[in-house]
Protein backbone atom coordinates (compact mmCIF):
# COMPACT_ATOMS: atom_id res chain seq x y z
CA UNK A 1 0.00 0.00 0.00
CA UNK A 2 0.96 3.75 -0.92
CA UNK A 3 0.22 5.74 1.47
CA UNK A 4 -0.27 10.09 0.45
CA UNK A 5 0.03 12.40 3.68
CA UNK A 6 -0.66 16.16 2.92
CA UNK A 7 0.43 18.41 6.08
CA UNK A 8 -1.46 21.52 5.50
CA UNK A 9 0.09 22.75 9.25
CA UNK A 10 -1.33 26.35 9.34
CA UNK A 11 -3.08 26.52 6.38
CA UNK A 12 -7.15 26.21 4.97
CA UNK A 13 -9.60 27.24 7.76
CA UNK A 14 -12.74 24.59 7.15
CA UNK A 15 -14.28 26.00 3.79
CA UNK A 16 -10.77 26.23 1.76
CA UNK A 17 -10.11 22.67 3.22
CA UNK A 18 -13.68 21.83 2.42
CA UNK A 19 -13.33 22.57 -1.37
CA UNK A 20 -9.77 21.25 -1.80
CA UNK A 21 -10.45 17.77 -0.57
CA UNK A 22 -13.66 17.76 -2.68
CA UNK A 23 -11.59 18.74 -5.80
CA UNK A 24 -8.56 16.35 -4.84
CA UNK A 25 -10.74 13.28 -4.25
CA UNK A 26 -13.01 14.43 -7.92
CA UNK A 27 -10.28 13.34 -9.90
CA UNK A 28 -7.85 10.97 -7.58
CA UNK A 29 -10.30 8.10 -7.68
CA UNK A 30 -10.17 4.96 -5.49
CA UNK A 31 -7.45 2.51 -6.72
CA UNK A 32 -6.33 -0.90 -5.07
CA UNK A 33 -3.16 -0.01 -2.97
CA UNK A 34 -3.38 3.47 -3.13
CA UNK A 35 -4.73 5.33 0.64
CA UNK A 36 -4.87 9.35 0.94
CA UNK A 37 -4.61 10.94 4.37
CA UNK A 38 -5.35 14.74 4.97
CA UNK A 39 -4.34 16.61 8.15
CA UNK A 40 -5.67 19.82 8.05
CA UNK A 41 -5.82 22.25 10.75
CA UNK A 42 -7.82 21.21 13.96
CA UNK A 43 -10.68 22.89 13.07
CA UNK A 44 -11.20 22.31 9.65
CA UNK A 45 -11.02 18.21 10.49
CA UNK A 46 -15.28 18.21 10.56
CA UNK A 47 -15.11 19.73 6.87
CA UNK A 48 -12.35 17.26 5.69
CA UNK A 49 -14.26 14.43 7.80
CA UNK A 50 -17.34 15.10 6.03
CA UNK A 51 -16.09 15.19 2.71
CA UNK A 52 -14.02 11.84 3.08
CA UNK A 53 -16.47 9.94 4.79
CA UNK A 54 -17.97 8.29 1.95
CA UNK A 55 -14.45 6.98 0.94
CA UNK A 56 -12.76 4.22 1.82
CA UNK A 57 -9.23 5.45 0.28
CA UNK A 58 -9.24 8.68 2.43
CA UNK A 59 -9.22 9.75 6.14
CA UNK A 60 -8.57 12.94 7.70
CA UNK A 61 -6.34 13.39 10.73
CA UNK A 62 -4.88 15.49 13.31
CA UNK A 63 -1.53 17.37 13.05
CA UNK A 64 -0.96 17.08 16.84
CA UNK A 65 -2.31 16.48 20.12
CA UNK A 66 -1.98 16.92 23.98
CA UNK A 67 -1.49 13.50 25.73
CA UNK A 68 -4.16 14.28 28.51
CA UNK A 69 -7.49 13.16 28.01
CA UNK A 70 -8.98 16.33 29.36
CA UNK A 71 -8.57 19.06 31.43
CA UNK A 72 -6.92 22.92 32.02
CA UNK A 73 -4.66 22.83 29.18
CA UNK A 74 -5.88 26.12 27.33
CA UNK A 75 -5.43 25.90 23.83
CA UNK A 76 -4.94 21.96 23.21
CA UNK A 77 -6.80 18.93 21.86
CA UNK A 78 -6.79 15.65 23.35
CA UNK A 79 -6.85 12.83 21.32
CA UNK A 80 -10.87 11.60 22.21
CA UNK A 81 -11.43 14.90 21.02
CA UNK A 82 -9.80 14.64 17.80
CA UNK A 83 -11.39 11.66 17.49
CA UNK A 84 -14.92 13.31 17.88
CA UNK A 85 -14.31 15.71 15.36
CA UNK A 86 -13.12 12.77 12.51
CA UNK A 87 -10.15 12.19 12.90
CA UNK A 88 -8.89 8.53 12.54
CA UNK A 89 -4.72 9.54 12.25
CA UNK A 90 -2.50 11.59 14.18
CA UNK A 91 0.77 13.14 13.74
CA UNK A 92 3.44 12.44 16.32
CA UNK A 93 7.02 14.34 16.76
CA UNK A 94 6.22 16.39 13.35
CA UNK A 95 9.56 18.02 13.21
CA UNK A 96 7.69 21.48 13.49
CA UNK A 97 6.52 20.37 17.01
CA UNK A 98 10.00 19.28 17.87
CA UNK A 99 11.79 21.93 16.87
CA UNK A 100 9.61 25.27 17.17
CA UNK A 101 7.64 24.27 20.00
CA UNK A 102 10.05 22.56 22.08
CA UNK A 103 8.72 18.54 22.11
CA UNK A 104 10.46 16.04 23.42
CA UNK A 105 11.38 12.85 22.79
CA UNK A 106 9.31 11.88 25.55
CA UNK A 107 6.64 14.00 24.57
CA UNK A 108 5.91 12.18 21.48
CA UNK A 109 5.91 9.12 23.48
CA UNK A 110 2.90 9.98 25.86
CA UNK A 111 1.18 10.87 22.71
CA UNK A 112 1.87 8.22 21.01
CA UNK A 113 0.12 5.85 23.73
CA UNK A 114 -2.70 8.68 24.14
CA UNK A 115 -3.69 8.25 20.42
CA UNK A 116 -3.44 4.88 20.77
CA UNK A 117 -5.75 4.52 23.90
CA UNK A 118 -8.37 6.86 21.71
CA UNK A 119 -8.32 4.22 18.50
CA UNK A 120 -6.46 6.99 16.62
CA UNK A 121 -3.98 5.51 14.34
CA UNK A 122 -0.11 7.20 14.64
CA UNK A 123 2.29 8.49 12.24
CA UNK A 124 5.26 9.55 13.88
CA UNK A 125 7.55 11.59 12.26
CA UNK A 126 11.29 11.08 12.49
CA UNK A 127 14.35 12.82 11.57
CA UNK A 128 17.84 14.51 12.31
CA UNK A 129 18.42 18.28 11.91
CA UNK A 130 21.47 19.13 8.84
CA UNK A 131 24.18 19.57 11.81
CA UNK A 132 23.32 16.35 13.42
CA UNK A 133 23.78 14.69 9.41
CA UNK A 134 26.65 16.42 9.10
CA UNK A 135 28.42 15.06 12.46
CA UNK A 136 27.41 11.97 11.29
CA UNK A 137 24.83 11.43 13.49
CA UNK A 138 21.70 10.56 11.78
CA UNK A 139 21.02 6.90 12.60
CA UNK A 140 21.46 7.44 16.49
CA UNK A 141 18.98 10.81 15.99
CA UNK A 142 16.22 8.43 14.23
CA UNK A 143 16.92 5.73 16.44
CA UNK A 144 16.70 7.51 19.90
CA UNK A 145 13.41 9.02 18.45
CA UNK A 146 12.16 5.82 17.59
CA UNK A 147 13.01 4.21 20.59
CA UNK A 148 11.04 7.17 22.89
CA UNK A 149 8.59 7.69 20.68
CA UNK A 150 7.28 3.85 20.59
CA UNK A 151 8.50 2.67 24.74
CA UNK A 152 6.18 0.76 26.24
CA UNK A 153 4.08 -0.45 23.13
CA UNK A 154 3.79 -3.97 22.53
CA UNK A 155 4.86 -5.57 19.48
CA UNK A 156 1.53 -5.55 18.11
CA UNK A 157 1.48 -1.71 18.71
CA UNK A 158 4.56 -1.12 17.17
CA UNK A 159 3.65 -3.22 14.34
CA UNK A 160 0.61 -0.75 13.65
CA UNK A 161 2.75 2.60 13.59
CA UNK A 162 3.07 4.04 10.51
CA UNK A 163 6.89 5.99 10.46
CA UNK A 164 7.60 9.14 8.68
CA UNK A 165 11.07 10.07 8.16
CA UNK A 166 11.77 13.54 7.61
CA UNK A 167 15.13 14.71 7.42
CA UNK A 168 14.91 18.39 9.06
CA UNK A 169 17.31 20.11 6.53
CA UNK A 170 14.82 19.37 3.45
CA UNK A 171 11.25 20.09 5.01
CA UNK A 172 9.76 23.38 3.03
CA UNK A 173 13.19 23.80 2.04
CA UNK A 174 12.88 22.82 -1.19
CA UNK A 175 16.17 20.11 -0.48
CA UNK A 176 14.74 16.39 -1.46
CA UNK A 177 16.56 13.72 0.26
CA UNK A 178 18.13 11.17 -3.14
CA UNK A 179 15.92 7.76 -2.94
CA UNK A 180 19.08 6.43 -2.17
CA UNK A 181 19.38 8.39 0.59
CA UNK A 182 16.13 7.92 2.00
CA UNK A 183 16.21 4.32 1.55
CA UNK A 184 19.40 4.23 3.43
CA UNK A 185 17.46 5.58 6.79
CA UNK A 186 14.64 3.81 6.10
CA UNK A 187 16.14 0.43 6.15
CA UNK A 188 17.71 1.50 9.67
CA UNK A 189 13.70 1.89 10.74
CA UNK A 190 12.81 -1.19 9.19
CA UNK A 191 15.31 -2.78 10.98
CA UNK A 192 14.60 -1.39 14.37
CA UNK A 193 11.17 -2.43 13.70
CA UNK A 194 11.93 -5.76 12.50
CA UNK A 195 13.68 -6.51 15.73
CA UNK A 196 10.91 -5.41 17.80
CA UNK A 197 7.68 -7.04 15.86
CA UNK A 198 9.38 -10.16 14.14
CA UNK A 199 6.33 -11.69 13.37
CA UNK A 200 4.92 -8.33 11.74
CA UNK A 201 4.00 -7.59 8.12
CA UNK A 202 6.09 -4.98 6.09
CA UNK A 203 5.78 -1.43 8.43
CA UNK A 204 4.90 1.48 6.38
CA UNK A 205 7.24 3.61 6.35
CA UNK A 206 7.15 7.37 4.79
CA UNK A 207 9.54 9.81 3.18
CA UNK A 208 8.73 13.44 3.96
CA UNK A 209 10.55 16.98 3.29
CA UNK A 210 9.91 18.92 0.23
CA UNK A 211 7.88 16.16 -2.18
CA UNK A 212 6.48 17.63 -5.34
CA UNK A 213 4.84 16.49 -8.31
CA UNK A 214 8.48 16.52 -9.96
CA UNK A 215 9.88 14.31 -7.88
CA UNK A 216 7.44 11.91 -6.17
CA UNK A 217 7.54 9.47 -8.95
CA UNK A 218 11.50 8.92 -8.59
CA UNK A 219 10.65 8.71 -5.04
CA UNK A 220 8.32 6.62 -4.76
CA UNK A 221 9.96 3.83 -7.27
CA UNK A 222 12.81 3.00 -4.48
CA UNK A 223 10.83 0.27 -3.01
CA UNK A 224 11.99 1.21 0.73
CA UNK A 225 9.10 3.83 0.25
CA UNK A 226 5.80 3.24 1.29
CA UNK A 227 4.31 6.71 0.67
CA UNK A 228 5.12 10.30 1.13
CA UNK A 229 4.10 13.18 3.81
CA UNK A 230 3.54 16.50 2.25
CA UNK A 231 3.91 19.69 2.82
CA UNK A 232 3.78 23.00 0.61
CA UNK A 233 3.04 20.76 -2.40
CA UNK A 234 -0.15 19.44 -1.29
CA UNK A 235 -1.56 22.56 -0.37
CA UNK A 236 -3.31 23.13 -3.86
CA UNK A 237 -5.61 20.54 -5.52
CA UNK A 238 -3.19 20.49 -9.01
CA UNK A 239 0.23 19.72 -6.82
CA UNK A 240 -1.24 17.33 -5.09
CA UNK A 241 -3.04 15.69 -7.74
CA UNK A 242 0.22 15.48 -9.53
CA UNK A 243 1.93 13.49 -6.61
CA UNK A 244 -1.13 11.05 -5.28
CA UNK A 245 -2.16 10.45 -9.06
CA UNK A 246 1.42 9.99 -10.79
CA UNK A 247 1.84 6.62 -8.68
C1 LIG B 1 5.96 18.32 6.21
O1 LIG B 1 5.38 19.29 6.65
O2 LIG B 1 5.86 17.24 6.81
C2 LIG B 1 6.75 18.44 4.99
C3 LIG B 1 7.42 17.41 4.56
O3 LIG B 1 6.75 19.69 4.39
P1 LIG B 1 7.29 20.01 2.90
O4 LIG B 1 6.69 18.98 1.98
O5 LIG B 1 6.79 21.39 2.61
O6 LIG B 1 8.78 19.92 2.93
Amino acid sequence: MTIFAANWKMHHGPAAARELVRAVLARVRPKEGRTLLFFPPAVSLPAVAAEVAGRKDAAAGIQNIYFEPKGAFTGEVSAPIAAVAGATWVLVGHSERRHKFGETDEESGKKVRAALASGLKVMLCVGEQLAERQAGSTESVVLRQLEAGLSGLDAAAVARIVIAYEPVWAIGTGVTATPQDAAAVHRTIRGWLKDRTPAATRSHILYGGSVSAKNAAELLAEEELDGVLVGGASLEAEGWIGICGGA
